[in-house]
């Protein structure tokens, strides 16, 4: 009896099992909640050991039994000893793969549109695709009916964010690792975010900014120049401003960065400047003023541990998760003495990113930079009280003193973005953003007390 491991990725829309030729009748839709009793009934009906693990994603092992079929799934994984083979349906082993003996499918070549032909299915690695702003642009790309592998190291992610992606845990410091991720899988293209980002911790620890993003980067640039892969969207941030000089901020602005994790940001993006000079690698690095939000469906969001941002820490006072929320600073040059932010949804942020894929795919993006931002600014207090209408609950704050660089004021200017992307921001109002940050906060971390 041969054991081989299989990960099936069903359909959005429907799923089925075929057994001695006939379907199982009925189709079981998974677009809405489907249970993991139900799944598990029709896998040992059709002599899986089931073991489902996220949503749509089968995972288990399984007999060689040559009257089991599968359809209407979008992926399949098949590995044995070492050897993993990942079918897409438009592949003709789709259908086969259970009744061929393992001696042959370890001999498979990777199916997956290997010729990479414009129109056919493309593979999309996300790196990071487990933390918050990734997790959004891999649900914003499963969502389009693309395919996606993610690749995190879950030192700061969660495996589960990543949903039904193809998931593998790698360390991109590791050019072993991310070599070996891009000679097992055909990869079409990049979306690059996994890197550390905390400004104060690059104060303390620069050496782990410079390892993990511009080492981490170097690698991953090294892999796609190996494996012929010339696409790339890289997740830049404000940080390459640093102290701006004129407001809003625009992407020929002076770029003067105050902190390491800044100085990474924008090394990177003249490393990829470099890569499409010399080597024609497509590149558009996207920067971010402050993401905030979470999935309308909450299916991911915010969860950062430690916790240092301004709405996450609001709504853990709130739920009573912490004790009070600090207000770094009350007596900087602004309407009411607290910093101003320029806050944009992270949907809105994930749907850039697949502008800017889609714009390099067409060909009409080369090697560009674009701010994005809401184009308005709220101060500290604004956000304070903005979270306590949503919420309908008052909280404990404290005025503290400033946090070291930050600056007064920083917002951005979005044109360009919204010009050369098309790029509309769907959610402008303050109280809309936080309703659903709020909504997946409640999801995710239990209240502690009752209101
Ligand atoms: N902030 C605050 N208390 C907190 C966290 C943040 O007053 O507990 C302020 C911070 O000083 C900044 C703004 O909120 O002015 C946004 O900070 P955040 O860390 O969310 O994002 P950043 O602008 O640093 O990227």
């Amino acid at each position: 009896m041969v054991h081989v491991r299989v990960m099936i990725i069903f359909d959005k829309q429907d799923m089925s099992i075929k057994k001695g030729g006939l379907f199982r009748p009925p189709y079981f839709p998974l677009s809405g909640q489907i249970s993991v009793d139900s799944l598990e009934h029709i896998l040992s009906n059709a002599t899986y050991g089931a073991d489902p693990i996220v949503g749509k994603i089968l995972e288990g092992y399984t007999r060689l039994d040559p009257s089991v079929g599968i359809t209407n799934c979008r992926v399949i994984l098949v590995s044995a000893y070492g050897t993993q083979v990942l079918l897409h349906p438009s592949s003709p082993f789709v259908l086969i793969w259970l009744f061929l003996p393992l001696s042959i499918i370890r001999g498979l070549p990777v199916k997956y549109n290997a010729d990479r032909k414009p129109g056919g299915v493309n593979l999309l690695l996300v790196t990071g695709g487990a933390g918050y702003i990734g997790s959004h642009v891999v649900l914003g790309l499963l969502d389009q009916g693309r395919e996606v592998l993610v690749i995190d190291n879950l030192s700061r992610g969660h495996r589960e964010l990543a949903g039904k992606a193809v998931f593998e845990e790698a360390d991109i410091r590791d050019l072993s690792q991310t070599g070996k991720i891009f000679r097992k899988y055909p990869i079409d293209g990049v979306l690059h975010f996994a890197a550390l980002s905390l400004v104060e911790d690059s104060m303390s620890d620069p050496h782990s900014y410079f390892r993990n993003n511009i080492g981490g980067t170097m690698n991953i640039i090294t892999s796609m120049l190996e494996s012929d892969i010339d696409r790339i969207v890289f997740s830049s941030s404000a940080a390459v401003y640093g102290e701006p000089r004129a407001l809003p901020v625009k992407e020929e602005a002076p770029k003067i960065p105050t902190n390491p994790y800044g100085e990474t940001k924008l090394f990177i993006e003249s490393m990829l400047r470099r890569s499409f000079e010399a080597y024609g690698t497509r590149s558009v690095s996207l920067r971010y003023f402050n993401a905030a939000g979470a999935d309308p469906l909450c299916r991911t969001g915010e969860d950062h541990s430690p916790e240092t941002h301004l709405i996450p820490i609001a709504l853990d006072v709130v739920m009573g998760r912490k004790e009070e929320l600090k207000i770094f600073g009350n007596d900087y040059p602004t309407h009411d003495g607290t910093c101003v932010r320029d806050y944009v949804h992270v949907a809105d942020l994930a749907d850039a990113h697949i502008r800017a894929l889609e714009g390099m795919e067409k060909g009409t993006l080369a090697c560009e930079a674009f701010n994005l931002g809401n184009g308005k600014g709220f101060s500290v207090l604004e956000i304070v009280s903005a979270v306590r209408s949503v919420t309908g609950i008052g909280f404990p704050l404290r005025f503290a003193p400033r946090r070291a660089g930050d600056p007064a004021v920083l917002v951005a200017s979005s044109d360009r973005a919204e010009r050369e992307l098309s790029w509309k921001r769907r959610y402008k109002d303050m109280d809309e953003i936080i309703e659903t940050a709020w909504k997946w906060h409640q999801k995710r971390f239990r209240p502690r007390r009752r209101y």
